[in-house]
């Protein structure tokens, strides 16, 4: 897939401009949220596929897309990444990989069939989820998995226990959801949604089945919540929260959502900073900016620069936790980089190498 190269418009009218159009009281300025960008999980999928591309040569195949970001396929497919929706694209023999999102067994099994060579780069928070669906079945236990149906984490969820699981999209398939057993009953979830939803969610599915047991640890991950966190603290100050992510990732619209449940006027996710709207501007003293946690930092920089042309060039950071997780590669990859005397350190995550 390829995709324009991203670039920052040229400035249309001047910051006096706008604000003669719609006056602010104050100064202009940015809050910009940390956490934001890049996870571990997404940086570990992209540093596999760099790595294969480095380590085995162009082509190598991705099931999907790697992580949720449309410049960070579109650099990889430069690089000699091909991706594809299904395994069976895939030439017999070659080596593919399955993105940070997960796959079911079936997935996992016909590749095997095909021959394929096979890098799973499933996030390993991702990973957690599916064990605890695996264990839960087979405990004969029926499984409420919440989370958006035929989004790929869901479909790999659910592929573990199709026979156990059944998927609650929203709160009020909460009240309608019938179930076999409602004392023999486990919620899971994706990994990306609102908390907040998440959690009413889980509320009225317990008024009507008491007995609903909790997951044994939390499935929303800490990058999500962290960077709903952040926003949650920005939002109530901000006229427009910008949030820089693709359409199809999860996280970044959820992000979208909670600006504006938290207070802000008005909130935009964009992929580039070309598609920021300068009529989004009148009246705006205080922007909110964030991203997606599979959103290169260089992303998020061009969106600041283009902010800095309307006047708003004085950022300050809100800083709400900070983050330090690091996960072991893949280990198909591990084995060959040690094969191949790679000095780099085998992980992936914030931390491991500069943001790009
Ligand atoms: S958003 Fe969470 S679950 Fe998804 S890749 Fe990142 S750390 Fe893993």
């Amino acid at each position: 897939m390829s995709v324009p190269m991203p670039t920052v418009p040229r400035k249309r009218r001047s910051p006096e401009e706008i604000a003669a159009a719609a006056p602010v009281a104050g100064p202009r300025r940015v809050l910009l949220a940390a956490p934001r960008g890049y996870c571990a999980g997404v940086d570990r999928a992209v540093i596999a596929v760099e790595k294969a591309l480095e380590h085995y040569g162009a082509p190598v195949y991705v099931r999907k897309q790697i992580v949720h970001n449309r410049h960070v396929v579109s650099t990889l497919e430069e690089r000699g990444a091909i991706f594809v929706e299904e395994t069976d694209e895939v030439p017999e023999g070659e080596l593919v990989i399955f993105s940070a999102h997960g796959v079911s067994p079936a997935v996992v099994r016909s590749a095997e069939e095909r021959g394929l060579r096979t890098i799973d780069a499933t996030c390993p928070l991702v990973t957690k989820v599916h064990r605890e669906a695996v264990r839960f079945a087979k405990d004969d236990y029926e499984i409420l998995l919440i989370g958006h149906e035929g989004h790929e984490e869901v479909e790999g969820t659910y592929g573990e226990a199709p026979e156990h699981t059944q998927i609650v999209n929203n709160p009020d398939e909460a009240d309608t959801i019938q179930v076999r057993d409602p004392d023999k009953l486990i919620w899971l979830s994706q990994t990306t949604l609102s908390v907040d939803e998440t959690m009413e969610i889980v509320r009225r599915l317990r008024e009507r089945f008491p007995n609903l047991q909790d997951p044994p640890s939390d499935d929303i991950c800490y990058a999500t919540s962290n960077r709903q966190a952040a926003i949650k603290k920005i939002a109530p100050q901000a006229d427009l929260v910008i949030v820089v992510g693709s359409a199809n990732s999860s996280n970044s619209v959820r992000l979208v959502e909670v600006a504006l449940e938290y207070g802000a006027k008005a909130s935009y996710r964009v992929d580039f900073a070309s598609q920021v709207d300068e009529s989004w501007f009148e009246g705006v003293a205080t922007v909110g900016v964030t991203s997606g946690a599979s959103v290169p930092e260089v992303l998020v920089r061009d969106v600041l620069s283009l902010l800095a042309q309307y006047g708003y060039d004085q950022v300050d950071e809100v800083v709400t936790a900070e983050e330090d997780i690091l996960f072991s590669l893949p280990k198909e990859l591990r084995a060959t980089l040690k094969e191949k005397g790679d000095s780099s350190r085998g992980l992936g995550g914030r931390g491991a190498r500069p943001a790009r």
